[in-house]
């Protein structure tokens, strides 16, 4: 290790190693168990009409599910997470809980590909206006708005060419005219960046990359300001999403590792670059964290 630790990097190293764990709660083992379920049982009618007990129905959440939504909650300083089949579920849905017809949203042009997708071919059909922006627009975003802009969907490091934005600039701007402000943070990792704390409202994680880490599984989330929560609960449950136990189980795991993962990610991709300087058919190397990088 060159670089020291700072307290504020021991507590997020931390709050990774236990965030989402209650072991007293489960006889004391460590990790919460996987729950594999559908029907709950409740021990009687009364029971059941005044919510007297935390699980419903297996779709609606079950203590697996539950662990890594707090998890991600807590990482993110989030009102509170929902979990996604995939990341780019998780695109759509956060898109869908903040968008209703005869609304403009704005939309990083150097957003993930299957976004522009999405926005492209599903959110014209309701009515839903599409821009796309310059990312290095930063607050003057602004002059793109119109009155009946919803919106702004932000990405940074973006993918592929890894422009990074001025997000508290662009979240000032939009809060200004009451817009939801989106990002998918999942080049960043939530180790690394922290949208809410920038101004963001719904915090997108392709769960798929980083956190699961292991190429094993599909999983997405959304952490949301209390602004944005309520929509995206409703939502969410409206549309019957779910993710199978098992792979949040997986997802939990590789949370634990997240850290020493990505720490080694950067020293090889500074590797790499290395190497790449000496080539004479590249032509350039985008990377935000070179000094080099716009
Ligand atoms: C992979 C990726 C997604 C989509 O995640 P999937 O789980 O593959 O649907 C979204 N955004 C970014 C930046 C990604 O790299």
């Amino acid at each position: 290790m060159t670089k020291k630790s700072t307290p504020a990097a021991f507590k997020a190293d931390t709050v990774l190693t236990h965030t989402g764990r209650k072991p007293r709660e489960f006889h004391g083992f460590v990790n919460p168990p996987v729950v594999h379920a559908s029907t709950i049982l409740f021990p009687d009618t009364a029971t059941m009409e005044t919510g007297g007990q935390p699980y419903v129905y297996g779709r609606r959440g079950t203590p697996t599910t539950e662990a890594l939504e707090n998890a991600l909650t807590e990482i993110e300083g989030a009102a509170g997470t929902k979990l996604a089949n995939s990341g780019l579920n998780a695109i759509a849905l956060a898109c869908l809980s903040c968008l209703k017809s005869g609304d403009h949203v704005l939309i990083a042009d150097t957003s993930y590909g299957p976004t522009r997708h999405f926005a492209d071919t599903v959110l014209p059909k309701y009515n839903i206006a599409v821009e796309y922006y310059d990312p290095a627009l930063a607050g003057d975003v602004k002059t793109l708005f119109k009155t009946n802009t919803a919106a702004v969907f932000t990405e940074a490091p973006g993918s592929l060419t890894f422009e990074m934005q001025d997000i508290p600039a662009i979240a000032a701007a939009a809060r200004s005219i009451g817009a939801t402000v989106l990002m998918d943070n999942t080049w960043a990792s939530p180790r690394y960046c922290k949208p809410l704390e920038l101004g963001v409202d719904l915090s997108i994680q392709a769960g798929t990359k980083y956190v699961v880490g292991h190429s094993d599984v599909m999983l997405g989330a959304i952490s949301a300001s209390e602004k944005a929560w309520p929509a995206l609960d409703a939502l969410h449950g409206a549309m019957g999403v779910h993710v199978a136990p098992d792979d949040v189980y997986l997802a939990l795991r590789g949370l634990r590792t997240l850290s020493v993962r990505l720490e080694r990610h950067m020293k090889n991709t500074l590797a790499v670059i290395d190497w790449l300087k000496t080539r004479e058919e590249v032509a350039a190397i985008r990377y935000p964290a070179l000094e080099t990088d716009p």
